[in-house]
């Protein structure tokens, strides 16, 4: 192996195409929302970093040429080839990048629907009024669900920075109509639903000690589980499974009942 040299030589024709390689698994990465997949997708881009980084130390590369080309900000769209200047490792034009995204979606939504648990399609159909699953959304809903969230995020981030910066009182107006001036700013704000840090923190905990779904969460930690990989081979579990098999059945069967319009709680 050589020692990678001050002065860089030009990158190799096997570079260039890992790193094309590379760069189509950051670019072109699909089917988020399956956590599994995910983790292969990481592992075989680290993986293929790696590789790309060796490969260069091979060639003779400084390692300053290897991560500039890994991270350098414009490029060509690897599909139309067209010029473009991205942070975040974009490699593909904002078009093919729309085209692919909705090609994504129109996978992932396909995948996620042959995988769905029966809890989950009970849970989909007890939830249809309110809240459409992602994958059963058009990619239009998604990305407008998508960019009502950012606008929410950044409309907190700067009530957050406008309540950090000190207002003072114009001097045309009296302590009293200041204040009111004050509360109608945070009734305003409320309306629009801008929520400060603090609010979003205190209702985090508020849900996490007070929603069912936490309690359950919690009762389930608590009783923990003592199975062995013997015994569960042996289609034998502990005591307290043996309870929480029939739990799970119960479960199951409420919310069938619900799905299904049998349920007098909702
Ligand atoms: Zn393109
Ligand atoms: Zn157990």
């Amino acid at each position: 192996m050589t020692t990678p040299t001050a002065k860089s030589k030009k990158p190799s024709k096997e570079f260039l195409t890992a790193l094309k390689d590379l760069k189509l698994i950051w670019d072109a990465g699909r089917i988020y929302f399956h956590i599994p997949e995910l983790k292969e997708r990481t592992r075989i881009k680290l993986q293929k970093q790696d590789d790309l980084v060796e490969l260069g130390r091979k060639e003779g590369l400084s390692p300053k040429l290897v991560y500039h080309e890994l991270r350098k900000e414009e490029s060509n769209c690897l599909i139309c080839n067209k010029q473009i200047v991205g942070r975040n490792h974009k490699f593909l034009c904002p078009e093919c990048n729309d085209r692919e995204q909705r090609q994504e979606h129109k996978e992932s939504s396909e995948q996620k629907k042959k995988a769905l648990t029966p809890i989950e399609r009970y849970v989909d159909k007890i939830r249809i009024d309110d809240e459409t699953p992602e994958y059963q959304s058009t990619f239009k809903q998604v990305k407008e669900h998508q960019n009502e969230r950012h606008a929410r995020h950044v409309a907190s981030i700067f009530g957050a920075i406008e309540k950090l910066t000190p207002s003072t009182k114009p001097a045309n107006m009296t302590n009293k109509e200041w204040q009111r001036e004050k509360q109608r700013n945070n009734l305003r704000e409320e309306e629009q639903g801008v929520k400060s840090w603090a609010q979003i923190e205190r209702n985090h905990k508020f849900e996490w000690k007070n929603s069912p779904w936490w309690i359950m969460d919690h009762t389930l930690k608590d009783i923990g589980c003592r199975c062995s990989a013997d015994e569960l081979r042996a289609g034998e579990c502990c005591k307290t499974c043996k309870v929480l098999i029939k739990v799970h059945e119960y479960l199951l069967d409420k919310f069938k009942d619900a799905s299904q319009g049998r349920s007098t709680i909702i």
